[in-house]
């Protein structure tokens, strides 16, 4: 191969390797720096703008005198799993042991991936639901691992099981499942899980769920850990993260939880990969952890709010949209302003009406390009500012 070094000379180079060539950088990600780059207003990737938790940020300043700056243990600090395991036991109505059966991970794209690299060989095929989180995509190529993905149709995002069984019998090892799903709010009901779980028994089969969107469903809808269905303990890998549920994404801390057999190697590949979550940070990280059930009862109140205010001003606005049941996304329907490409809608709205979004082709398999995604884990007045913006959408992108 023949690259320009900083002088201008011509070197031969070796290639790099095959598996990165086949993927790009993160839309979602790159939309971040795209908005930032216009000042428009940045609903794009998925985090808050506001405050984590006080109480977590009174502890964060107070460890720093304390002796927590060195490695944790590399499956996790013992305090930090204990309060976890107490946590989750709690909310998946499964007993958790926070010795056996957590690792604590660089958020829960590290979980995800320690989850993919244990249980699947290259040239395994891994079922994904198309709408996805567009890290599975990378996830995948990353491990050698061949995705088959199966449709979760709109406008109810339903998946038809059949559809689903053909993936398990085209040899799919496992299926991630995006539960609460990013990008399209489904949450999945407890029936649906059930139907999953009888394929994944039938064909033998793990499960490697994303639930970074547990605390935030919006009610009359409820979460299901699928790990929780009967028989699903040990072919299960959950993994989860505090980023969403404690407003700290810059934190990293994520979690895979499975049965010892399954740990035993999670824990291998983790400390291969990362050695371990920052240490401080999962000891400010206890006090979140701890909270009480009305802590989570507020968060879904404060999102429950936020999304039927913008959801209420998209309407106002005239823009068709879906209606999550839970996470923080919103697929608005973008083709009335007639773009072939809805990247280059998603850069023209940052440019032109101020406000990031994310191409939602970037979360599909098949080839939709009608859709941008935006979200609200925003302050008030930031939506506010937003919707203002987007007022103008039509005379400033026909
Ligand atoms: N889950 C967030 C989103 O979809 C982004 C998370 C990340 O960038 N790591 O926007």
């Amino acid at each position: 191969m023949r690259c320009m070094d900083f002088s201008n000379r011509f070197l031969i180079m070796p290639a790099l390797s095959h598996r990165t060539e086949n993927f790009t950088d993160s839309v979602i990600r790159r939309m971040t720096r795209v908005s930032l780059r216009c000042n428009a207003v940045n609903l794009s990737q998925g985090f808050p703008d506001f405050a984590p938790p006080a109480p977590l940020l009174t502890r964060l300043a107070e460890t720093a005198s304390e002796n927590v700056h060195q490695y944790s243990i590399t499956w996790g600090a013992k305090n930090f799993r204990e309060a976890l395991a107490a946590k989750q036991t709690h909310f998946m109505g499964h007993p958790v042991d926070p010795e056996g059966e957590i690792v604590v991970t660089c958020g829960s794209t590290e979980a995800m991936m320690a989850a993919m690299m244990s249980v699947v060989n290259p040239g395994d095929k891994v079922a994904v639901f198309s709408p996805f989180y567009e890290n599975y995509g990378a996830d995948a190529i990353l491990s050698g691992a061949e995705p088959i993905y199966v449709p979760l149709r709109p406008p109810e995002f339903l998946f038809d099981p059949r559809e689903l069984e053909n993936a398990f019998r085209q040899g799919a090892k496992a299926l991630i499942l995006c539960n609460p799903s990013n990008p399209c709010g489904k949450v999945f009901t407890r029936k649906e899980l059930e139907c999953i779980a009888a394929l994944v028994e039938k064909y033998d089969a793990f499960v490697i769920t994303d639930e970074v969107y547990e605390h935030i469903v919006y009610a009359p809808y409820e979460h299901t850990y699928f790990a929780s269905l009967p028989g699903m303990w040990d072919r299960t890998l959950s993994c989860s993260s505090l980023s969403k549920t404690y407003s700290i994404t810059g934190w990293r801390l994520g979690y895979v939880i499975s049965s010892p057999r399954i740990i035993e190697t999670v824990k291998k590949v983790h400390d291969f990969l990362t050695v371990g979550a920052p240490a401080p940070l999962q000891e400010a990280a206890v006090t979140g952890l701890r909270f009480g059930d009305d802590y989570y009862r507020d968060l879904q109140g404060l999102y429950t709010r936020k999304r039927d205010m913008f959801l209420a001003g998209l309407d106002a606005i005239g823009l068709p949209h879906t209606i999550p049941d839970g996470a923080y996304y919103i697929l608005v329907d973008i083709s009335e302003f007639g773009y072939a490409s809805d990247l280059e809608f998603c850069e023209a709205l940052a440019e032109k009406v101020g406000v990031g979004a994310v191409p939602g082709s970037s979360f599909f398999r098949e080839n939709v390009n009608s859709y941008m995604r935006l979200h609200f884990a925003k302050r008030e007045e930031t939506l506010q500012a937003a919707l203002e913006r987007l007022a103008k959408i039509r005379e400033r992108m026909r």
